[in-house]
């Protein structure tokens, strides 16, 4: 993380790309967005939020908002619809394509500074209900004393929000899955700050349904030279 600031600062930020649909940050918009919740227009915080772990370049936002909770991302998603100012998702910025760039400014909605918690633990279904900035350690962290683990594993301590829009996977996927199998069902804002819930957040079986068909296609399917063998 430390490296990518530095590399951000002597190599100064990238230019944007123009887009005449895409409305800056102006001061009206700046106050609104303020009311909302923390936001932060300082410069080391701007460039922290326009890079990511891999090589491409620093493209900072115009602002940074810190949301506490899902209200509170609506509100800023609904302000940035109403004036089509972009806005790009930030968990702790530990993936490796550009994601978190914003090439056209706009706002970038820090989701791991203060979205988490762990909301419920529910050790005898196996699954747990966490907010979109916990990390994958903190998750752990708080599982421990129940003996379950979070088992995706990209190899950063990343955001299960991040991991999530990532569709991560890692050193664990072969025999746990992905985060395809790991998540149940989500809390969705879309752009115009809907609110959403996804999946069936709390159906005990799926679990079992979800291993009862691998456990059958890796003990029992035919190979492919079995297959033509008969
Ligand atoms: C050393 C290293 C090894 C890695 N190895 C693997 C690997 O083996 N397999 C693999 O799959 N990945 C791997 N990764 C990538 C990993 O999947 C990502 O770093 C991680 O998923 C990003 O999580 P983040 O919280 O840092 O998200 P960020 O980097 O902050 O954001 C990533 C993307 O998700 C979006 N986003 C973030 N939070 C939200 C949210 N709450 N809602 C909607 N969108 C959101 C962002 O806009 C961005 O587009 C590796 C990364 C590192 C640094």
């Amino acid at each position: 993380m430390r490296a990518a600031l530095r590399r951000c600062a002597v190599a100064g930020p990238a230019p944007r790309r123009a887009l005449s649909s895409a409305a800056a940050v102006d001061d009206r918009l700046l106050a609104s967005l303020e009311a909302v919740c923390d936001t932060s227009t300082n410069a080391s915080i701007l460039a922290r939020h326009g890079k990511d772990e891999s090589h491409h370049a620093c493209v900072p936002p115009d602002v940074v908002a810190f949301p506490a909770s899902t209200e509170e991302v609506s509100a800023l998603l609904q302000l940035c619809h109403e004036r089509k100012t972009p806005v790009v998702p930030f968990g702790v910025g530990t993936s490796l394509e550009g994601h978190v760039q914003a090439p056209r400014g706009g706002l970038s909605i820090d989701v791991g500074a203060k979205m988490t918690a762990m909301l419920e633990e529910n050790a005898g279904d196996m699954d747990c209900r966490a907010e979109a900035g916990a990390t994958r350690k903190a998750v752990n962290a708080a599982l421990r004393h129940t003996g379950l683990e979070f088992m995706v594993d990209p190899g950063a301590d990343a955001t299960v929000g991040g991991m999530a829009a990532c569709g991560a996977s890692g050193t664990t996927a072969v025999r746990y899955g992905t985060m395809r199998d790991a998540v149940l069902g989500l809390t969705v804002v879309l752009a115009d700050g809907t609110v959403l819930e996804t999946g069936r957040t709390r159906v005990i079986q799926r679990r079992f349904n979800v291993s009862v068909p691998r456990a059958h296609v890796s003990e029992t399917a035919p190979t492919l030279r079995e297959r033509s063998e008969r």
